[in-house]
């Protein structure tokens, strides 16, 4: 189920003021596809993210979801 824009934002603010904590599966999932789009397009991971990333770097299940995920927008950009 996809989140709006408005839950992905909620979700980044509060990813972000808990910085230092672990975030679930659940919430990497529903923060993927942002994380991804940032950095396929160069940009500066937003704070909330880098929990996302820190996630994907010892989640390998989440890991595995992120690369499908690279992937499928690589081969978009490519069309
Ligand atoms: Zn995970």
């Amino acid at each position: 189920m996809p989140l709006s824009k408005h839950e992905i934002d909620e979700l980044i603010r509060l990813v972000s003021l808990t910085r230092d904590a672990e975030i679930t599966c659940e919430q990497c999932l529903a923060l993927v596809a942002e994380f991804a789009e940032h950095v396929l397009a160069g940009q500066t991971v937003p704070q909330g993210l880098e929990a996302v990333e820190h996630h994907l770097s010892v989640c390998g299940e989440c890991r595995e979801e992120y690369e499908a995920l690279q992937a499928t927008l690589q081969h978009m950009d490519d069309a």
